[in-house]
């Protein structure tokens, strides 16, 4: 099968199983540095798969809506079922493409066991971000999270790496991130140096910890960084264009703010 008609295939599975974004990356993509630091070459797909030939990246959205309630239960659980989605999506994928004849593996969309394990050291195996830029999914933004047209940072990755030769998607060029530092003002332990991506890198050790404290209260992740980006069509969708919503003295907001603070209340320490 041609890697045209392949990748037409691969996106009719991804649509049947509802996977809004998907793309695909050339596995030599990893050998060019687009920026410095670039990604060691033990943490590239051929290095983990030598077989590899073509990583297929996939994302889900988490919910704008559920996200502004964060840190709360509400996000807390809407995290771990895009998990478990990414996972099983992954799984199925590989599992219908191998059966086709076309050798693949899945990496899963978290490469820890704990935050712990993070604090230890604050790094995976396999990067999904950088998979989803070298993908053309989006790019980065000064909250160190990927951006993309659709959802803004609002969207979790997981990749598969296949042996397949399959046409790929262009890396995407023009910045989405228009540097309005809401990110960076409204962390609450200043993880962000606010410096354009790779400069500025987050603080993983502080973040780490501070999504600790949060696990201990069932109200991880933070998602405070990906709710206050105004990059995104689906704040369109939920008429969220207007980040100011986030602002404690904001009285066309106090609706919002009474229903956040009231999902936050219960569920959760
Ligand atoms: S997740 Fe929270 S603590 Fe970490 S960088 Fe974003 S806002 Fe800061
Ligand atoms: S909140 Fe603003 S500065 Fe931060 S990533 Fe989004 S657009 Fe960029």
């Amino acid at each position: 099968m041609a890697g045209d008609d392949l990748k037409q295939e691969i996106r009719q599975k991804c649509a049947a199983l509802d996977i809004p974004l998907v793309g695909f990356a050339p596995a030599d993509r990893w050998d060019t540095p687009l920026f410095d630091p670039w990604i060691p070459p033990e943490f590239r797909p051929r290095s983990i798969y030598p077989e590899a030939k073509t990583v297929i990246v996939f994302g889900l959205p988490v919910s704008l809506p559920i996200v502004d309630s964060a840190p709360s239960i509400w996000y807390h659980e809407l995290y771990k079922t895009v998990n478990g989605l990414l996972d099983q999506h992954g799984y199925r994928i590989a599992l219908h493409l191998t059966s086709r004849g076309f050798p693949l593996i899945w990496v899963p969309r978290d490469g820890y066991g704990s935050i712990e394990i993070l604090k230890e050291r604050p790094v995976a195996f396999f990067s999904h971000r950088h998979a989803a830029f070298l993908a053309g999914l989006g790019n980065f933004g000064i909250n160190n999270v990927l951006l993309t047209p659709e959802f803004g940072p609002r969207v979790r990755f997981a990749s598969v790496f296949t042996a397949a030769e399959i046409s790929s998607d262009p890396v995407m060029e023009e910045p989405l991130c228009i540097r309005c530092m809401r990110c960076v003002d409204t962390c609450p332990v200043n993880a962000l140096p606010g410096q354009e991506y790779p400069l500025g890198l987050t603080n993983k050790l502080t973040c780490a910890a501070r999504s600790e404290a949060l696990n201990k209260r069932a109200l991880s992740p933070c998602g405070i960084c990906i709710k206050v980006c105004p990059v995104g069509r689906d704040r369109a969708l939920y008429r969220r264009e207007d980040c100011a919503v986030y602002d404690e003295e904001n009285p066309g907001a106090t609706g919002l703010h009474r229903s956040w603070n009231h999902v936050r209340t219960y569920g959760s320490w």
